[in-house]
């Protein structure tokens, strides 16, 4: 069975996709990791945004995902790349080689290499639109983007570095940081993110996690087989 999790970031996909995987023994595939993964190499590079590079650069790369009690491991030509994918800077550039045509057809293609035969649940952007359109499950996250911006500094421990101004500039810069990968995912020509017609929309803002989980699991119980 495929579980298929969507949305912005800061949604609440990576938590709720990690545990749901947990709670059933399932594999959890991170589509995210393989676009920041893709980014790094490319910046790593020195290489120009488009096709034209991608093309060159993909069929020399070897980017993976190892499933680990801690977190999926991600290695890129052998490298653990598992912090170096977390950064701002990572995540802008994952947003900006995600709109490649070749980049999008080579994650679409290991994607579905990877899940082949199993029970999983993916998380990303496209995943129940292009992926796996016949995920027998499929939710697309959301919440507003204050909230969104809030989980985000949290998570990168900047809630704790509060400035004089209690931390309004890290927020905003955060917020605006958000935004702007929203409109470029959501605007881009190929995979844009948007809900698929047969997902679940949920709004996580006023969730706690294990609310989102729950959601998720009545889905899977409602969609087995017997
Ligand atoms: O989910 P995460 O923040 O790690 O994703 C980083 C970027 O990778 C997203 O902003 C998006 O541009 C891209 N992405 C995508 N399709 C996916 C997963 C991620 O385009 N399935």
């Amino acid at each position: 069975m495929i579980v298929a999790i969507d949305g912005p970031a800061g949604s609440g996909k990576s938590t709720t996709a990690r545990a749901v995987a947990d709670r059933l023994g399932w594999l959890y595939l991170d589509t995210g990791a393989m676009y920041r993964a893709v980014g790094l190499a490319f910046r790593a590079q020195g290489l120009p945004f488009t096709d034209a590079a991608a093309r060159t650069l993909l069929p020399g790369l070897d980017v993976r995902l190892h499933p680990h009690p801690d977190g999926t491991r991600v290695t890129l030509d052998g490298h653990d790349v598992t912090d170096g994918i977390r950064t701002a800077q990572a995540a802008d550039d994952a947003s900006q080689v995600s709109k490649l045509g070749p980049v999008r057809q080579a994650m679409v293609a290991l994607q579905r290499r990877v899940a082949d035969g199993q029970d999983v649940v993916v998380e990303g952007r496209d995943i129940g639109t292009v992926v796996f359109p016949g995920a027998e499950v499929k939710f697309f996250l959301i919440a507003d983007l204050d909230t969104r911006a809030s989980r985000r500094l949290a998570q990168s421990g900047g809630a704790q570095a509060r400035g004089s101004d209690g931390g309004l500039a890290a927020f905003q810069t955060v917020r605006s940081a958000l935004a702007d990968r929203d409109q470029r995912d959501q605007s881009r020509a190929i995979a844009p993110l948007k809900a698929a017609p047969d997902a679940v929309v949920l709004d996580t803002t006023g969730l706690t996690i294990d609310q989102q989980v729950e959601h998720v699991l009545d889905a899977v119980r409602t969609a087995s087989p017997g």
